[in-house]
């Protein structure tokens, strides 16, 4: 089973991660818990890249690419793995992530972004995406480092991003779960396990 959990920047993604892996845990099934960019040691190394503020001004299509090599390696190496085993793989982002950020962020066809994605995936589906919506200016109040490259976007770049999302999700309403992500974060961890607990292999 292959759950994406999906968001902007403090959408409360990793905090949802770690609560669903733990209560899946509980009923028995190996939890693989992973995340793009940076599950694998080349994913690392692309993290650095994409997230560095020196990669500012990056063109659009090169940082499509570069995020498109980190899934491959992700989805190849750990996840169709796991997968294979029949574990439950949760991962923090997937592909949705590039065509609300390289597509609808940075302006390039999220057709386009959907067509390198499904490539370079080898068309590797999710069961269920959770997308966590919240407004930007919601989820900045919650950084507490020191924000990185895409952190430091404009909030209208954060805006369409959000809108990127949305736009998927009511596109295909069956593989998607959109959930209030200013809730508390509990509140936000019952509505998923509802959605779940109707999908698991329990
Ligand atoms: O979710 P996480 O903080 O690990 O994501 C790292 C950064 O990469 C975030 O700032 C996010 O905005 C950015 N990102 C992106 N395009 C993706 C995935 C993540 O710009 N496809």
């Amino acid at each position: 089973f292959f759950l994406a959990i999906e968001g902007g920047d403090g959408s409360g993604k990793s905090t949802q991660v770690e609560a669903l892996a733990e209560w899946i845990r509980g009923k028995g099934h190996e939890v693989v818990v992973t995340r793009e960019p940076g599950a694998t040691a080349i994913g690392k190394r692309l993290r650095s890249i994409l997230l560095d503020v020196s990669s500012a001004g990056i063109s659009p299509r090169a940082e499509a690419l570069l995020y498109a090599a980190d899934r491959a390696e992700h989805i190849d190496t750990v996840v169709r793995p796991a997968l294979a085993r029949g574990a439950v793989v949760i991962s923090d982002r997937y592909i949705d992530s590039s065509v609300a950020y390289q597509g609808a962020g940075r302006d390039l066809a999220p057709t386009e972004i959907a067509r390198i994605s499904r490539w370079a995936t080898g068309g590797l589906v999710p069961h269920l995406t959770v997308l966590l919506d919240i407004s930007p200016e919601a989820a900045r109040e919650r950084f507490t480092d020191a924000p990185d490259r895409l952190e430091s976007e404009p909030a209208e770049f954060h805006q369409r991003v959000r809108a990127g999302f949305l736009t998927l999700a009511a596109a295909d309403p069956s593989r998607y779960l959109v959930v209030d992500g200013a809730q508390p974060p509990e509140e936000v961890t019952t509505v998923v396990r509802h959605r779940l607990d109707r999908m698991l292999p329990l």
